[in-house]
């Protein structure tokens, strides 16, 4: 079924909210903003708000670590933060995973990303969408890949971006990154116990949003037509 086929079929979904967790690079933010579009429910790519988070540090010489900083940081955010054009890249990658991990960061950023998904539902992808921000999330997709292969997709994202990078160092940054968000205290990458999971190893963007409706439709009986 395309976009606007699925898009047709949809009843009644207003307030649902869908949440996609996994990894960096397993292929969550394309998925989630396409189930979004064909659900008729607004998206949002919660990394942004720590990359966002992280980047305000960066600019003013902060040390991303820095708890006190950071969580005025959370706090200060506006929507056009999150519209920069320098969110991404190794160098945003990590101040933002460094800041996820602090949990008056996350404390801050929390009330926001219910308030967004409480207004009309929403499809939001991130770490601990499912875990935490909604556990109550009737419908919850776990999207994970390989490492070398999440690597491997970071890596062409760069190369069309123009940025020139080492395989080999891009894959160690993906493993540090997978290491950083699963090993941390507060709010750890790991999927819900009710999550579907899925693996988008072998998958491109089309089969993973098949695989995923697929997943819905048995989630929602009857509502995706
Ligand atoms: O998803 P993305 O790679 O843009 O996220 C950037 C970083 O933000 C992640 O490595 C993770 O540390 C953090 N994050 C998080 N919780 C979320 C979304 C992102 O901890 N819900």
């Amino acid at each position: 079924m395309n976009d606007q086929a699925a898009g047709a079929a949809v009843r009644s979904l207003a307030g649902l909210v869908v949440a996609v967790d996994g990894p960096a690079a397993a292929g969550k933010g394309t998925l989630a903003r396409r189930l979004a579009a064909a659900l008729g429910l607004p998206y949002l790519d919660t990394g942004l708000l720590y990359r966002a988070t992280g980047r305000r540090l960066l600019e003013a010489g902060v040390d991303p670590r820095d708890a006190a900083q950071a969580e005025a940081a959370a706090h200060a955010l506006t929507p056009a933060d999150l519209e920069r054009g320098d969110l991404r890249g190794p160098e945003a990658d990590m101040a933002a995973s460094a800041v996820a991990a602090i949990p008056a960061v996350r404390a801050a950023l929390l009330e926001w990303q219910r308030a967004f998904g409480r207004t009309h539902g929403a499809v939001l992808d991130g770490r601990d969408i499912g875990t935490v921000v909604f556990p109550e999330a009737p419908v919850k997709l776990f999207v994970t890949a390989t490492p070398e292969e999440r690597a491997r997709r970071r890596w062409l994202e760069l190369r069309d971006r123009g940025v020139a990078a080492d395989r080999d160092q891009v894959l160690s940054e993906v493993r540090d990154r997978d290491a950083q968000d699963a090993n941390r205290p507060v709010a750890p990458l790991k999927p819900a116990a009710d999550a579907a999971l899925l693996d988008t190893t072998a998958l491109d963007a089309e089969a993973a949003f098949q695989a995923a409706w697929a997943l819905l439709r048995a989630k929602l009986p009857g509502r995706l037509g």
